[in-house]
């Protein structure tokens, strides 16, 4: 039996997430959803100038807003005895070497292997030095940056999004892991949690896909399982411009703050860019039947705010009372005719919690508009008695038409402003058992306004 799939959402808590950084995070999510495995948010915060705790503890209120609750949180800035140990083995074992250029020292490098049309490769010239050379440097109290020695050739995986696809080392530099100052960039720490952790598949955005060469070769120097990797292509907003944490663009608080629906927000995230149409879900179970790695397209998502809100009201348009009540509840929607109430009026609303707008429709006072009142003393002196339900809206309004004569916009639309005070709104059949009898009666009876 192969066990079941672990993957994990990696963010450095060095901002808000924005709608990009949740599409990765659900398409983590959901792959685990749909196989019964596991979901981990690793916090890649190592980077202690620049990582907030509580940037952390927004993005793990933001995933929550959209439904993604993890399995486990591990946090990097308390792993790294291990990263250290790691470093320690892979020194031994030579392919963790010291180089002590200075970035200047690289750029002239560079600029001259560019001008000699080379390719700008890391020449290995530490790996040169003699032990007098070093010991020179070290004497001189210079502090060595640490690089993985590449093995060459070829890295073949087959990426679940991509395909067959491959690196050739040999147009790579040696990476750096570890900085001058002993802290790690981003590549040992993850792979060695990716090890420990058990990751069988690592989703994450195309911008990885050139660091996945090395992470394949570092995974075999430890002696740990390489992972399926699956590359998806990235979010850009609606003029093409790739999105960033740092500007809080389309970050998922902000989503939150304007009154969209998380289960819009998380459609579009992963729909868009991918085979499938966009289009409102119920749940996330059912956004998880639809997404599929192997149908991402591999050109850029182009995300628009404006298809945003279109979903969102579409989401709230086909919400069951279930999946409504708990922030219904919250409004003041609640008790016996709540969910009656929200029936008739999930289909006006863009926000849900403009569902509280139609309250006092229901259960308060309205300023009816009378627009003629000899038609509302009709309409009221055959106001149909007994038990209201959906059909007395018709009953009433067929023996109105019958009276009157009236019919279309004349017939139903002074009824409308009467009994709402309001030019639109929700199915006069769904509101009127809802408004009742008495406040019915009353409204149509109002004096002139
Ligand atoms: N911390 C990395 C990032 O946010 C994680 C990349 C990965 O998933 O391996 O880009």
């Amino acid at each position: 039996m192969t066990p079941a799939p672990i993957v994990r959402f990696a963010p450095s808590p060095t901002g808000r997430i924005h709608i990009g950084n949740a599409r990765t995070a659900l398409l983590n999510w959901l792959y685990a959803r749909r196989t019964g495995g596991r979901f981990i948010l690793r916090f890649d915060d190592t980077d202690v100038e620049r990582s907030k705790a509580e940037y952390a503890a927004s993005i793990e209120e933001d995933l929550a807003w959209l439904g993604v609750e993890p399995d486990l949180v591990r946090r990097q800035s308390q792993r790294m005895v291990f990263y250290d140990a790691v470093a320690g083995k892979l020194k031994s074992s030579g392919r963790l070497y010291p180089a002590w250029e200075t970035p200047e020292e690289l750029d002239r490098r560079r600029k001259r292997q560019q001008a000699l049309g080379r390719p700008p490769i890391y020449d290995r010239a530490a790996l040169r030095l003699t032990a007098a050379e070093r010991a020179g440097l070290e004497a001189e109290g210079r502090k060595p940056h640490w690089r993985f020695r590449l093995d060459p050739g070829t890295v073949r995986w087959t990426d679940m999004v991509r395909g067959e696809s491959h690196i050739d080392c040999g147009s790579l530099s040696d990476p750096v892991l570890r900085r001058e100052d002993g802290t790690f960039l981003y590549t040992l720490p993850s792979v060695v949690d990716d090890i420990e952790f058990g990751v069988t598949h690592v989703i994450r955005g195309e911008d990885h896909v050139t660091n996945t060469a090395v992470q394949i070769q570092l995974f075999e120097a430890l002696g740990g399982k390489v992972p399926a990797f699956g590359h998806h292509n990235l979010l850009t907003d609606a003029s093409g411009e790739g999105l960033s944490k740092r500007t809080g663009a389309l970050s998922i608080a902000s989503l939150r703050e304007r009154g969209v629906e998380p289960l819009a927000v998380a459609a579009l995230a992963v729909l868009v860019g991918s085979a499938e149409a966009v289009r409102p879900v119920a749940s996330l179970d059912q956004l998880a039947g639809l997404v599929d790695l192997g149908n991402l397209s591999r050109g850029a998502a182009r995300f628009d705010e404006a298809e945003l809100d279109a979903l969102s009201a579409r989401t709230l348009h086909a919400m069951s009372y279930a999946a409504a009540a708990g922030r219904l509840a919250a409004l003041g929607v609640a008790g016996p005719g709540a969910e009656a109430f929200w029936l008739a009026v999930r289909g006006n609303v863009s926000r849900l919690a403009d569902a509280a707008d139609w309250l006092p429709v229901v259960e308060g006072d309205i300023a009816p508009v009378v627009e003629d009142r000899a038609y509302l003393d009709r309409a009221a002196a055959i106001l149909p008695g007994g038990d209201w339900d959906e059909t007395t809206w018709g009953v009433w309004t067929k023996a109105l038409k019958a009276e009157t004569g009236r019919k279309g916009r004349d017939l139903y639309h002074p009824l409308r402003l009467a009994l709402t005070g309001r030019e639109s709104g929700p199915e006069l059949a769904a509101l009127l058992p809802l408004i009742g009898r008495a406040r019915a009666m009353a409204r149509l009876s109002a004096p002139s306004s």
